[in-house]
């Protein structure tokens, strides 16, 4: 599918005001196969395989790798926190409040 701008404007806008549940395959279509998008998670995922490997998260432990400047990309270790996935939901609840 290629993305149908206009459709995921008004998907984003339902999403943000909490009207309307996920649509995958069109997220896939819009976010997801982005180059730029999948790059940011492979980061994601790079970061937490290394902190997995040094032992201090593991599978199924409800944690979550925080990235302190918002970069995805940047995965030094100072800027990588561990946090709850409650407390790491809460930070950006925090952020996004309305
Ligand atoms: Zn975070």
């Amino acid at each position: 599918m290629k993305c149908p701008r206009k459709r995921y404007r008004r998907y984003r806008q339902a999403r943000l005001a909490g009207t309307r549940g996920r649509d995958y395959p069109l997220e896939h279509a819009c976010y997801h196969s982005l180059r730029k998008n999948a790059r940011k998670a492979n980061s994601r995922h790079r970061a937490r395989y290394r902190l997995m490997r040094l032992g201090l998260v593991s599978i199924g432990d409800h944690r979550v790798i925080h990235h302190r400047n918002g970069n995805a990309l940047d995965n030094r270790r100072s800027n990588l926190a561990i946090l709850s996935s409650a407390a790491h939901r809460g930070h950006h609840r925090a952020q996004h409040a309305r």
